[in-house]
């Protein structure tokens, strides 16, 4: 299997009450923040990058992601609706959701003690 592009995945939702993604067949996904380039983003809005894995696709929207097997003709446009958050959220925004973040890992740490 070929690596995906690279990436950077700040953080993954770890709390029961995050945001996910479920597919038909019971699959679930938790909405992680991610931080992509501008040009990635407009690859991804163009179809030409797959939303999930981040591979990139010969032709825009194929029926599946070639990689992750994700349903890019039907999910793809619906998906980067919910998720994308635009190029211009204030970087005091996003420190503030890792800081969040790292609290719940902090708590999640003591509550595993416990
Ligand atoms: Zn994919």
């Amino acid at each position: 299997m070929r690596k995906p592009t690279s990436i950077s995945i700040a953080q993954d939702a770890k709390d029961d009450t995050g945001m996910f993604v479920q597919f038909a067949d019971g699959r679930t996904f938790r909405e992680p923040i991610i931080i992509l380039e501008g040009e990635k983003v407009e690859r991804i809005r163009q179809g030409y990058t797959c939303i999930w894995c981040f591979e990139d696709v010969d032709a825009p929207f194929p029926k599946q992601c070639p990689v992750c097997t994700f349903p890019m003709a039907d999910m793809q446009t619906r998906l980067f609706a919910r998720f994308y958050m635009g190029i211009d959220v204030p970087l005091t925004s996003l420190e503030e959701k890792l800081a969040m973040l790292d609290e719940e890992e902090a708590r999640e740490a003591y509550d595993a003690r416990a």
